[in-house]
């Protein structure tokens, strides 16, 4: 058995190989497991290969893209899936509605793959616990020390207290937030601690419906209805967008965003809270204390970073996950689908409205999937093109628009 970095986490027996996360179709492989439905994590949804996950996450999935999945298999929580002598019990993440974690028993070992963790209860998902085991692979979105985020409750209540002000200042508080997770957190917020209407972009409503399907609360008003236009327009309410929805906006909105970044960026002309649903560096480290494993391999994200604070604070080997291959440099056709991964990819990083993000930092973050300097710059132009992104060339950076 091995496990390495392969496009995504793959574990090899004789038999099968299996692969978690792959960041490109990934029709080789035997098997393939998606962790959740964001859409750095989704590239294999589109294949003909046999898949799994939880049913929330195909289903936010579909809601989202609009594609059809085909040739699935339902994961359920702590129910064991059998693939050869491999047997995957997929465990809740507590990131979003229907992430997972999952723990890999093979003949000789123990591995977990975190997926996107999240380990404190939120108003929408229950926190993820930490699972013993010998191999951990684990997400390191926020792996450095300078992420450490304050208690959430803290944060609702200063998300409740802007919201308050801002309709005395007869705005209209607007999140531009991640349609997947975020948007429902901050739903489910207004709803508990105002009695403000909420209402929501197209997209959001669609996501939004799936969590209500799984019993998930949220009261909302879809924006394209007769009732969410009256409602906007009346201006005493609440309004959620997706990141890059400026053009919809309100005259008299009041911006703000909610992610974990917000504590090392401050967005210019919004509100920025540190609400995330990633683990922050404490989560994590406590984590592998409590999973006591024999090694720790580090992915998606800060991984050498956080591999050298593994050691530090835990004596616990552990290395980035590596590649096995370099698979954008093989001579095969680009197609526009690798393009638009990594556009959804950039995407999930590049959140704030405003803040300008330093070229060489864009790049980095997409060599860090594998992807060629020369393919980075390629996606980046053709963001700019779209007028997704602008370049700001004095502070050699982009800006969303
Ligand atoms: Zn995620």
């Amino acid at each position: 058995m091995t496990v390495e970095w392969d496009g995504g986490v793959l574990v090899s027996t004789e038999e099968e190989r299996v692969c978690f996360d792959p960041q490109r179709r990934g029709e080789e492989f035997d098997r393939i497991f998606i962790s959740h439905s964001h859409g750095d994590h989704t590239a294999a949804f589109s294949n003909k290969a046999r898949k799994y996950s939880t049913l929330d996450t195909r289903r936010i999935f579909e809601a989202r893209s609009g594609i059809k999945v085909e040739n699935f298999n339902t994961a359920k929580y702590n129910r064991a899936v059998r693939v050869g002598s491999l047997e995957v019990i997929p465990r809740n993440a507590g990131h979003m509605l229907g992430s997972t974690q999952f723990e890999i028993h093979t003949p000789e070992e123990t591995i977990v793959y975190t997926g996107d963790i999240n380990c404190v209860n939120t108003l929408t998902t229950k926190a993820a616990k930490p699972i013993d085991c010998d191999i951990l692979i684990m997400e390191t979105t926020y792996g450095e020390p300078a992420f450490l985020f304050p208690r959430r409750e803290e944060v609702y209540v200063d998300i409740t207290k802007w919201i308050v002000n801002e309709i005395k200042n007869r705005k209209i508080p607007t999140f531009e937030v991640y349609t997947v997770g975020k948007a429902q957190e901050i739903v489910a917020l207004i709803n508990h601690f105002t009695e403000l209407p909420v209402v929501v972009s197209p997209t959001i409503s669609r996501v939004n419906k799936v969590h209500i399907e799984s019993g998930v609360e949220l009261q909302y008003i879809g924006v394209e209805s007769c009732e969410g236009k009256d409602v906007l327009n009346g201006g005493n309410c609440c309004y959620v967008v997706p990141t890059r929805s400026r053009q919809d906006l309100p005259k008299n909105a009041a911006r703000a965003t909610a992610t974990g970044w917000s504590i090392r960026f401050r967005p210019r002309n919004h509100m920025g809270f540190p609400l995330s649903s990633h683990a922050d560096f404490n989560q994590l480290i406590s984590y592998v204390k409590e999973a006591k494993p024999s090694i720790v391999y580090t992915c998606f994200g800060r991984s050498e970073i956080l591999s050298h604070y593994v050691e530090k604070k835990t004596g616990i080997k552990s290395l980035p996950l590596k590649n096995k291959t370099d698979l954008y440099s093989s001579k095969r056709k680009r197609k526009n689908s690798d393009i638009r991964t990594n556009v959804e990819r950039m995407l999930d990083f590049v959140v704030m409205p405003g803040f300008v993000y330093k070229k060489k930092w864009m790049i980095n973050k997409l060599t860090s999937f594998g992807v060629s300097p020369q393919v980075a710059q390629r996606v980046l132009d053709h963001m700019e093109k779209k007028g997704i992104i602008s370049y700001d060339e004095e502070l050699t950076g982009y800006r969303l628009t």
